[in-house]
């Protein structure tokens, strides 16, 4: 069986805890898209894993790891992070990186910059990894794979030419400074030597997992409305986060993929620029700041706080094909009064609307609330459903309703065994 595990938000909805949850009984976890600037969290016995290219299912001995072709890879960073994992005691033998996914390359990150620079006050506030660049590259047919680091005879042209090419291209950023290439060139024999090992070819691996019926679990980065065709454009990543792109992602049919689950929080968070229509007053964003601990994985930015969005959630659920939800970060709203949920836009002109439309009008979009009786309990203890106040479970059957998807898990605090089944 085949499960994909996406964010139906702007990200940093928990996926991790999910995935990490289920790969206990998983053959592969596998990361279908993105590379290392979003991270997944996962709070174990054993502290706190912060990961960011590796897949989640690494904290399971048994369980195998593999950056999917549809990832572009930071291969010095992974290599830091398997030897950081390593030093924790983690067993990283099982982690596998695609030989088809692309690698980010110091000029990757150096564009990122410079794009950021030129763009003025019109900033994406991207994490600056190189992740845009480098999926361009791939688009533009100049990237390098990570299967090109073992073919040490033709290595040197491939650099070169990609390098040529870029700087054929005029803009800022792009041509690599003098020696880049030579210093890539240098580093490369390194990561060869690291990564030979953990090379694979997908299809055939994955394929004879899948035929056999082993449980496979695709994991996503980012949440749908960071979705590259479909969120927020421009303020989106460079790849598509939606179960759509899973299995293409990881090298597996599309009609493989069964089971969709749908993370999302009880609330909203969004980091960087762009639109956020259910963004709440300062002090509500501070509460699901500070008891949310609402910052990045990987660049500590302070996330803004808002409400639960319908609308979004709703879209987002239908465009991934969601079949259940797993609701998170329950616990964080304990001891508000009230609870807000945006179920429709406001747009010009007395019109109402249910989905979310393109950028250019949705800066116009004002969110239609509806308000939820809150909760008092500290909820860290309980482990059944019927021991929830039920005002926390009529929120959480609300939110099913409308995202109109069954509820099937529900977190109510970061650590593992802070999941209930619904
Ligand atoms: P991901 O990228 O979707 O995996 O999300 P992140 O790991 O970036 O962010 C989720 C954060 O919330 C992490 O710090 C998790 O440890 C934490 N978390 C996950 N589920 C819960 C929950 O139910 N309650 C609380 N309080 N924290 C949670």
């Amino acid at each position: 069986m085949v499960t994909a595990v996406v964010g139906l938000q702007l990200g940093d909805e928990g996926k991790g805890k999910k995935v990490d949850a289920l790969a206990e009984s998983a053959a592969y976890v596998v990361r279908y898209n993105g590379g290392a600037n979003a991270g997944h969290t996962v709070v174990t016995g054993q502290g706190k894993f912060v990961l960011h290219q590796v897949p989640c299912g690494v904290l399971h001995a048994g369980c195998r790891c593999l950056l999917g072709t549809g990832m572009v890879v930071d291969p010095a960073g992974l290599l830091a992070e398997l030897a950081g994992l390593e030093a924790r005691g983690v067993d990283t033998s099982g982690v596998l990186l695609s030989d088809r996914a692309h690698l980010v390359l110091p000029w990757h990150k150096e564009q990122d910059a410079a794009l950021e620079a030129a763009r003025g006050a019109e900033k994406l506030d991207t994490t600056l990894r190189g992740i845009g660049p480098a999926y361009a590259d791939k688009a533009a047919r100049v990237g390098v794979r990570a299967g090109d680091l073992l073919d040490t005879a033709g290595l040197p042209a491939k650099l070169a030419a990609a390098a040529g090419l870029r700087g054929g291209l005029a803009g800022a950023g792009r041509a690599p400074a003098a020696g880049q290439v030579e210093a890539v060139l240098a580093a490369a024999a390194a990561w060869a030597a690291a990564l030979a090992p953990r090379l694979v070819d997908a299809v055939p691996l994955l394929g004879s997992a899948w035929r056999s019926g082993q449980e496979i679990m695709l994991e996503g980065q980012l949440g749908l409305m960071r979705d590259l065709d479909w969120g927020y454009y421009p303020y989106v990543t460079s790849s598509n986060a939606s179960a759509a792109y899973a299995a293409c992602g990881a090298g597996l049919p599309a009609t493989a993929v069964r089971r969709v689950i749908g993370v999302t929080k009880a609330y909203n968070t969004a980091v960087g620029a762009g639109p956020f229509p259910s963004q709440a007053e300062p002090e509500i964003a501070g509460w699901l700041r500070e008891r949310g601990e609402e910052y990045g994985a990987t660049t500590g930015r302070a996330r803004v706080g808002g409400w639960f969005d319908a609308v979004a959630a709703r879209y987002a659920a239908y465009l991934t094909g969601a079949t259940e939800l797993a609701v998170t970060k329950i616990d964080v709203l304990s001891g508000m009064p009230e609870i807000r949920i945006c179920v429709a836009y406001d747009m010009p002109e007395g019109r109402t609307t249910d989905n979310p439309p393109a950028l250019h009008q949705l800066a116009k979009a004002q969110p239609v609330y509806e308000t939820w009786p809150g909760w008092d309990a500290d909820l860290s203890q309980i482990r059944t459903r019927n021991k929830l106040p039920a005002n926390a479970v009529r929120l959480v059957e609300r939110i099913a309703e409308l995202t109109e998807v069954p509820v099937r898990l529900v977190s109510i605090g970061p650590h593992r065994a802070a999941l209930l089944e619904w």
